[in-house]
């Protein structure tokens, strides 16, 4: 079972406090024991003094007098000390002033404690413990050694050791009690804010991206979350546009070609015709097909580069011959344009890892439109440059003059079916307005970038990196993709 996180804190909060309560109890308990302990054998070591001054001075009492102690176990027990005084032999001398003539002793101590010595000793008496200290007394330069024996009871001390430990071990358990109730309450309040968050996150979804999560959040750390959501959403809702927008221009442009394509069909069929008028019409229909072809074609390459389900296949390649092959395909229409094509390939790009097929077709699509885009007459430039060492990449450099493109328009070229000229593009050049797409999703797939720069006197460069296998840092420009 999962733990929810309000419990585990509470839990483990109280848990913490409990054992710490514990630990600072026990080490009072054992100090406040000890201490006790210690001043009952001060009290008691004390008492010797009292004691050995009356030896010198007192009478021993009489069995009179000890009898005449109306109830001695009360006194004693009010008292709580007794003392004997004994021979070093044990044998009782004197008893003061409480006395109990039968105040046990330890022959043992009794004689360490008669070499001159100090000895605790817990005895019991009356099946009730006792504590007992023997000290030696010396008796008035006769040289005789006698010992004073200092008894108390211990009950009392146990009985406030008992007190304490009840004490500590209630402040233990209502502690505990106490940390995980506010411990509950504070992970209540601490985690509030993450099911706020969950259920309007929960209530976001692919028609309602365009909300965000307001959850109240006090917090340095949950703002945090609201915003990386808030973030992640807002980059979810642009995607899902785009998509949406994609799918939208798609259909567009296949509905367009194909309204011709049928007119045209209908038309023909509408009365007999020349078998020259069929083959036209047959013509004309087979371009539109070869158009929505070439279309879908791109298309599927874009939207499969997109979600990584196709890649480069590298191998040992020479961008200066592609770039040469590729210009002289279209040979015929740049005379018919009356273009004029500069050159300048650096001699070090002749071998790099790029896929071939693929490279191919970015740099038909830049230099198609090159040619398409200058007017006549005008010029077109295009380089190479090769990355240091030159097997690392290659960036290619295709400029040509004419007309800029509008600041507004940079950003977005590289989008599929954006064109900077709608009503004249499609009319005029024919094109699917995916070339600059395709451009991208190849730079894309061999880890570069694609961008277009105005020129500063008249005229656009398109410049695409394409570094071999390690990555590039992809560089600023005016658009990118
Ligand atoms: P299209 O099929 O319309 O040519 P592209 O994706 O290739 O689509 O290009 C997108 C738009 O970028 C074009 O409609 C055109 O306005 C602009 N463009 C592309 N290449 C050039 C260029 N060499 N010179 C000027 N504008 C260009």
């Amino acid at each position: 079972m999962k733990a929810s996180l309000r419990r585990t804190l509470a839990v483990r909060f109280a848990a913490t406090m409990a054992a710490g309560l514990a630990l600072v109890s026990t080490a009072l308990f054992l100090g406040t024991s000890h201490f006790l302990r210690q001043q009952l054998d001060q009290a008691l070591a004390g008492a010797e003094v009292l004691v050995a001054g009356r030896v010198e001075q007192d009478a021993p009492p009489s069995v009179a007098e000890i009898l005449s102690i109306a109830e001695p176990e009360r006194y004693a027990r009010e008292v709580n000390r007794y003392a004997a005084l004994r021979s070093a032999g044990g044998h009782l001398i004197r008893a003061f002033p409480l006395i109990a003539t039968d105040l046990p002793f330890d022959s043992s101590a009794l004689a360490r404690a008669a070499g001159n010595g100090v000895v605790w000793v817990t005895e019991t008496w009356h099946a009730r413990p006792i504590r007992s200290v023997y000290i030696s007394v010396p008796e008035g330069g006769t040289g005789v050694q006698h010992v004073i024996q200092v008894s108390a009871h211990l009950e009392p001390l146990q009985r406030m050791e008992r007190d304490l430990f009840l004490v500590l071990a209630a402040v233990v358990l209502l502690g505990s009690g106490a940390s995980l109730l506010g411990a509950w309450r504070l992970g209540g309040s601490a985690v509030r804010p993450v099911f706020e968050i969950t259920h309007q996150a929960t209530r976001i979804e692919a028609g309602t991206l365009s909300q965000r999560i307001v959850a109240h959040a006090d917090t340095e750390e949950y703002r945090g979350l609201v915003a990386v959501l808030n973030r992640m959403l807002e980059r979810l809702d642009a995607a899902f546009q785009t998509q949406h927008r994609l799918t939208a221009d798609v259909s567009h442009e296949l509905r367009t070609p194909l309204t011709a394509l049928r007119g045209e069909i209908e038309v023909a069929l509408r009365s007999g015709r020349s078998p020259r008028e069929y083959e036209l019409v047959l013509r004309s229909a087979l371009e539109e097909i070869d158009r929505l072809t070439t279309m879908s074609e791109d298309l599927l390459l874009i939207t499969r580069a997109e979600a990584h389900l196709v890649g480069a296949r590298r191998v040992p390649t020479n961008p200066n011959a592609l770039l040469r092959q590729a210009l002289a395909q279209l040979r015929r229409r740049i005379e018919e344009k009356g273009l004029t094509v500069g050159e300048s390939l650096d001699a070090a790009a002749t071998s790099v890892l790029l896929d071939p097929a693929l490279t191919t077709r970015l740099i038909e699509h830049l230099l198609g439109n090159a040619v398409k885009y200058t007017p006549e007459g005008g010029r077109i430039n295009i380089t190479t440059e090769a990355a240091v060492p030159a097997t690392r990449g290659v960036r290619f450099g295709i400029e040509n003059s004419g007309v800029a493109i509008a600041a507004e328009d940079l950003p977005h070229v590289f989008e599929p079916f954006y064109r900077v000229d709608r009503a004249r593009s499609r009319g005029e050049n024919g094109g699917t307005g995916l070339g600059l797409a395709l451009v991208a999703a190849i730079a894309r797939l061999h880890g570069g970038t694609a961008r277009v720069l105005n020129q500063d006197g008249s005229g656009v460069r398109f410049e695409v990196d394409l570094p071999a296998p390690v990555e590039n840092s992809g560089e600023a420009g005016n658009g990118e993709a």
